[in-house]
């Protein structure tokens, strides 16, 4: 090889490596099956990532429930993050092959709320998500994850997978205060009136517990600090979990929309370039958009 081809080669390089960083991030939201008002939250979560200047999304929409899923072949790998918003028929497992793949290779993932009751028999995704509910999870699945005396603890007391009591408002605290998502943010925050999930159970592996919530037994809870903000590290992977947000009410709480903001671009990038808003909440009230 001549020195200007070798030269040729190593600009094109360049160029391709710097291509690789410039522009917007590149998110891709999958819906179209969820117990919960996908039609309503998803048109919400792509404003939301948008409103930040970082983001252009994209919407992928699988087939309805019962319908063939042949069609379905969602291009997980051109995009920097792919946000669920989907639960409900097992995919095929050309695309389940296709998110693994993608996540173990270095792709982001974030699960939003009722994404963590989505295939509980798939091994790989229960991997990346940490812990989930519903679908016949149980003890076989994982322990319980919550937060005790300083630490996460892993309970692999037999029982159900997942739980929630009437809506109310509660109190995020931030347990991890170095990791990007949280730096910055109030020790406490309040949340809108939401459903506050619990017992959610799983094989919880590489799994970095960022902020809890603590669920009354009042509200038909646990008397524990329950998981709320979680990374999961799959592969050269990174998953942002978010177990808040329950429909399009709870997604104008600036609690949700600001920890989902921050949370997509870590898991995209590996770091968070975004100030905390004046409007975010302390521990008081919720802060509402
Ligand atoms: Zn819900």
């Amino acid at each position: 090889m001549s020195y200007r081809n070798c030269f040729a080669i190593i600009v094109v390089c360049i160029a391709l490596c710097a291509s690789a960083h410039a522009g917007p991030i590149k998110a891709l939201i999958v819906d179209g099956q969820n117990n919960h008002d996908w039609k309503g939250t998803t048109p919400m979560l792509k404003k939301q990532l948008e409103e930040t200047g970082l983001f252009s999304v994209d919407v992928v929409t699988s087939p309805e429930k019962g319908k063939s899923m042949d069609g379905f072949n969602p291009q997980f790998s051109k995009y920097d993050v792919v946000v669920s918003n989907y639960t409900g028929d097992p995919w095929p497992e050309r695309v389940k092959k296709a998110l693994e793949d993608y996540v173990a290779g270095g792709g982001g993932l974030v699960i939003y709320h009722a994404a963590n009751n989505a295939f509980a028999d798939w091994k790989a995704y229960n991997e990346m998500i940490a812990v989930g509910g519903w679908g016949g999870r149980n003890e076989k699945h994982g322990p319980y994850i919550y937060w005790r005396d300083g630490k996460v603890v892993r309970d692999m007391e037999p029982g159900r997978g997942g739980s929630h009591g009437p809506q109310h408002e509660f109190v995020i605290v931030v347990r991890e205060p170095n990791h990007p998502i949280t730096r910055g943010l109030p020790e406490k925050f309040m949340h809108s009136s939401d459903e506050l999930y619990c017992k959610l159970r799983g094989p919880a592996k590489n799994l970095t517990l960022l902020a809890t919530a603590f669920s009354p037994k009042d509200k038909r809870g646990t008397g524990r600090h329950e998981p709320m903000l979680m990374t999961i590290a799959y592969g050269k992977g990174r998953v942002f979990h978010t177990a808040f947000g329950h429909g399009p009410k709870q997604l104008h709480s600036v609690a949700f929309i600001v920890t989902f903001q921050r949370g997509t671009e870590w898991a995209a990038t590996g770091k968070v370039t975004q100030k905390l808003p004046k409007d975010f909440p302390g521990p008081d009230k919720p802060s509402m958009r």
